[in-house]
């Protein structure tokens, strides 16, 4: 289930740049497919750019939390220590099983 998310500013809602809207349309299009800690890192990632909107208007475009996009910043900027690359494998495919070995 990949739903995207309608971004909620201004220029979109008024339509008034067309390449904005379409700028705003790809990146939820782009969001929508990544896991969750993968989206707030690339919007933390976008909000650190120059000229980047800021943290309100990105979690207006993203529909992210300011606090969501405040965390995937300050993960990036700790090298996501706490998120060990293993343990975000099969996101959403459930638990990986605890090794059991059967010793015959
Ligand atoms: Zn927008």
């Amino acid at each position: 289930m990949a739903k995207i998310h309608q971004c909620g500013c201004d220029i979109c809602r008024t339509k008034s740049d067309p390449e904005t809207v379409q700028q705003h349309h790809q990146m939820n299009l782009f969001l929508s497919r990544l896991s969750e800690p993968q989206r707030r890192w690339y919007v933390g990632l976008q909000s650190q750019k120059a000229n980047s909107p800021s943290d309100r208007e990105l979690a207006k475009i993203t529909g992210l939390d300011e606090k969501t996009i405040r965390r995937g910043r300050e993960e990036l900027g700790s090298e996501l220590v706490d998120l060990p690359p293993d343990r975000q494998r099969r996101e959403g495919a459930g638990r990986p099983r605890s090794e059991k070995r059967t010793q015959s």
